[in-house]
């Protein structure tokens, strides 16, 4: 069976890959393969940040890789948070990068938002992106207590409740990062051997 390197350290995120790919991919994340570095996330798109991490693991480990990278898009604010979704207000978490968004976004009318994910796979030295999209609107006051991130700020269209009044189960049916991995796995299922 081939084996795929998923750039994570997260082991929730490697165990339902896994699960996906089971029987087709022997998935290992850099924890498994001994990679310990913080790969630098330089670029200035989501894809391109993408790409440093599985070229990282593909270059310094000889393995075929995938790896993801997300984050807010606010219109209002020029796309912003963006790339720089998880220290935008500094370092100081996920809370204070959240009142940054709503503080920025006081009296503005225009709310519209969407979160994406852009996932690069290094296959046998030939490079595929993949991208999931989610749009929808940024709320006056944060809600509910599930996910993380701008979870409790950000309602999906068609929806009254943000993403963190939801289950993990139906934020996981909807949400950018599972529409990305659903391209991903439906890629890797049609070129398994
Ligand atoms: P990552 O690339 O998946 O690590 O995401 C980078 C940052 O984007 C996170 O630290 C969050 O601030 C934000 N983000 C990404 N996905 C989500 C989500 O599903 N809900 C809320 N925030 C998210």
């Amino acid at each position: 069976m081939s084996r795929l390197v998923f750039a994570t350290h997260n082991q929730y995120k490697t165990k339902e890959v896994r699960a996906m790919l089971e029987g087709r991919y022997e998935v290992l994340n850099l924890t498994d393969i001994g990679c310990d570095t913080e790969i630098p996330e330089t670029a200035d798109t989501f894809a391109g940040n993408a790409e440093l991490k599985s070229s990282y693991v593909t270059e310094n480990f000889h393995l075929d890789c995938f790896a993801d990278d997300s984050g807010l898009e606010v219109e209002a604010l020029n796309n912003e948070p963006g790339i720089f979704s998880a220290r935008y207000a500094g370092e100081r978490g996920d809370a204070a990068n959240l009142a940054l968004v709503l503080q920025k976004m006081e009296g503005l009318s225009h709310r519209k938002a969407r979160f994406r994910t852009v996932i690069s796979l290094i296959l046998n030295n030939e490079r595929f992106l993949f991208e999931g999209l989610i749009n929808g609107t940024i709320r006056e006051t944060a809600a509910g207590t599930n996910g993380f991130g701008y979870d409790p700020i950000f309602q999906p269209d068609g929806y009254d409740i943000t993403f963190a009044e939801m289950d993990l189960s139906q934020k996981n049916e909807i949400s950018h990062r599972a529409l990305a991995m659903q391209k991903l796995i439906a890629f890797l299922k049609s070129r398994a051997v």
